[in-house]
């Protein structure tokens, strides 16, 4: 008997590039997206990207409505839900770096609305994928959302963000490496289900990033092309797996632990970047390949110590033996690191 099956939710329409935030409607009124358009942002990106987007739905008759929204919460889920509720919105578009596009992502799937993302900075793979994520008290909570159905990326607004949010998209993408490892090994020692396909492409998008190291810097439009075409891979690889595993082991573990400990610590993806060359070590060894994921960090100017993360040691050290704990996802932290290992996997590796 053959059971298998299943389902893969894909972003249609994906239009990347110099100046295609103009193209909006075209991306939405190809997806056949009916009734009033409801624009989600946050202060900076309404100014760099959603004010326009607006103006373009007005223009064409869409008459359309905007709320900007000031933090990443439950309670701006639910202001974006009653006033979605309230102006009877035909579908969603989040315009922003990350928090935004989370909100707009939980909101659109509790509405049952279609939502279209529209990245302002390459900062991390949620930009894409079909998962929220939103603090509340000291910890964060990770939920299933819609997935986007558009991503509209405009380099020439991607190209404006700050720089560390550019070079915490790579290092997230970096992270993959590692993921990839703690799938493979969950998947040899659970059961856990792998599949070839995603791996091969997450792992791929990593190996294009590095290799494209030299065209990723300051300034170049060139870099934000590079980046969010990469996170749109990876969250494709999520989609093709129906998880996130593809691009989030240990080192998003010990990431979210970070969170937990200290809650204004540093950018997602520089913590999985620097996670990432520690469980790079646990998995390889000391003449293992971590001095690639931390070359390659280094290449792009992400950080790779405590020290650049802003992060005292003693924390570090603390995430590292506590963040199996954080969610049912076995990786290579097992049933977790004594804390003579975590202080011999961090100082080898330089990262304390
Ligand atoms: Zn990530």
């Amino acid at each position: 008997m053959f059971e298998k099956r299943t389902w893969i939710r894909l972003p249609r329409n994906v239009v990347v590039g110099h100046g295609v935030l103009g193209q909006t409607i075209e991306a939405v009124s190809e997806l056949h997206l009916t009734g009033r358009p409801l624009v989600v942002s946050s202060p900076t990106p309404h100014d760099v990207a959603g004010k326009q987007v607006v103006e373009q739905f007005e223009d064409e008759g869409y008459n359309p409505s905007e709320i900007v929204i000031d933090e990443a919460s439950f309670d701006a889920v639910q202001q974006v839900i009653d006033h979605a509720s309230e102006i009877d919105a035909g579908f969603l578009l989040g315009v922003g770096g990350g928090k935004a596009i989370d909100i707009t992502k939980m909101a659109a799937d509790d509405l049952g609305l279609g939502f279209v993302s529209v990245p302002t900075a390459a900062s991390h793979d949620g930009i894409v994928s079909g998962r929220g994520s939103v603090p509340e008290g000291d910890t964060r909570h990770s939920v299933a959302a819609e997935p986007p159905l558009a991503v509209i990326a405009d380099t020439e607004v991607l190209a404006e963000a700050p720089w560390r949010l550019t070079t915490a998209g790579c290092a997230d993408i970096i992270s993959n490496y590692t993921a990839v490892r703690d799938w493979q090994l969950a998947h040899r020692l659970k059961n856990v289900h792998y599949s070839e396909y995603a791996g091969a492409l997450s792992q791929m998008t990593a190996e294009m990033l590095v290799e494209s190291a030299d065209s990723i810097k300051q300034g170049l439009e060139e870099s934000s092309w590079i980046v969010v075409k990469a996170l749109v891979s990876s969250g494709v690889a999520m989609s093709i797996a129906g998880s996130s595993r593809p691009a989030s082991g240990a080192e998003h573990l010990f990431s979210h632990q970070l969170d937990r400990l200290v809650p204004d610590g540093a950018l997602h993806g520089h913590q999985v970047g620097v996670g990432s060359i520690m469980t790079e070590y646990l998995h390889s060894g000391q003449k293992g390949q971590w001095k690639d994921a931390r070359d390659a960090l280094a290449a792009i100017g992400a950080p790779t110590t405590a020290d650049e993360l802003g992060i005292d040691d003693e924390t570090v050290i603390e995430a590292l033996t506590t963040a199996h704990q954080i969610r049912d996802r076995y990786t290579v932290l097992g049933d977790g690191m004594s804390e003579e290992a975590a202080i011999e996997a961090a100082t080898v590796t330089g990262v304390i």
